[in-house]
């Protein structure tokens, strides 16, 4: 179903893996109007059904902005950027080039989701490098009649993460920087994956994000999520406390397998109606968090040690 969150942002469920109420995309009119996020490749046909009975023809997409560019939330931009030939692509600078040559960013997407890569979400098709657009820091994107659009740098989930706050509505666009609260999934979970989680940068985005003061703060995995504020400060406890119990595991045993047992033992929080259950693992299982949570330990250990014997 789609959803109107606020006066001209209309929320497209994705339907990913055919499931509801996991993953969205979303409208933002304006005389230049703007889709953030594209949803993966196998969605979408369904992403441009839903733009199509708004009437939004070919020429009138100007901008898509991709929060990031893991699969579930860029993996269609090929598709898209071919059905609105005049929109411009933008992304964080992190970003830009993996779109232009997708090759490296699907080979590491297989790696995490291993055979969930061709099932729920497709891989990624270039867009020509002359329709993109790299995101400064607070970059201001005017979609005229007076809506403008704050692209705002948020890294800790991906080195390449923005938010995009509607100036209008107040609505903040966050993403995955403050985690993951699907309906029936249980309390709002942090969303750590590998390569590049960071707990520190993720932490300083989310104070970032707070001094926005949004009206509304939106997950794309999802929706609306509550009292902007109280959903950011729970997002950094709930990152805090994932982070120190994989922390106290490493300690015991330095093993993936021991962080995840750990974390399914001491963090988790299984208030998940069982049919939600696998929808919740597809998108943020545990094992991806803990590989990610691993790989932040690790780095940070690596700093001191290069730091020690300096
Ligand atoms: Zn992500």
């Amino acid at each position: 179903m789609d959803h109107q969150i606020a006066p001209g942002v209309l929320e497209i469920d994705t339907e990913l893996g055919g499931w509801q109420e996991l993953n969205a995309v979303f409208l933002i009119d304006g005389e230049r109007p703007c889709l953030v996020e594209t949803g993966p490749q196998l969605d979408s046909g369904r992403v441009l059904g839903a733009l199509e009975r708004r009437g939004l023809g070919p020429d009138q997409l100007a901008y898509v902005v991709l929060t990031h560019i893991h699969l579930d939330h860029g993996g269609g931009v090929g598709e898209v950027s071919r059905h609105f030939p005049k929109a411009t692509v933008i992304c964080h600078p992190k970003g830009v080039r993996h779109l232009a040559d997708p090759t490296r960013l699907v080979a590491a997407a297989a790696a995490v989701y291993g055979p969930r890569l061709d099932s729920l979400y497709g891989r990624m098709l270039p867009v020509e490098a002359d329709r993109l657009h790299a995101a400064e820091d607070m970059e201001r994107l005017d979609l005229g009649a007076g809506r403008t659009l704050t692209l705002v740098h948020s890294p800790g989930h991906a080195k390449h993460h923005i938010a995009v706050l509607d100036d209008s509505t107040g609505v903040l666009l966050v993403g995955d920087a403050a985690g993951v609260k699907v309906p029936g999934g249980g309390p709002l979970r942090p969303a750590t994956p590998p390569d590049d989680f960071d707990l520190e940068v993720a932490i300083h985005s989310l104070h970032r994000l707070a001094s926005l003061r949004p009206e509304q703060l939106v997950l794309t995995h999802f929706g609306p999520a509550g009292d902007p504020q109280e959903v950011l400060a729970e997002a950094e406890a709930t990152m805090r406390r994932w982070c120190t119990i994989a922390e106290e595991a490493y300690a015991e045993e330095p093993s993936l397998d021991h962080l995840e047992r750990a974390l399914l033992e001491r963090a988790y929080e299984p208030a998940v109606e069982a049919s939600r259950q696998p929808v919740v693992d597809a998108l943020n299982g545990v094992p991806s968090n803990a590989a990610g949570i691993l790989g932040w330990i690790r780095r940070r250990q690596q700093g001191r040690e290069a730091a020690d014997s300096r």
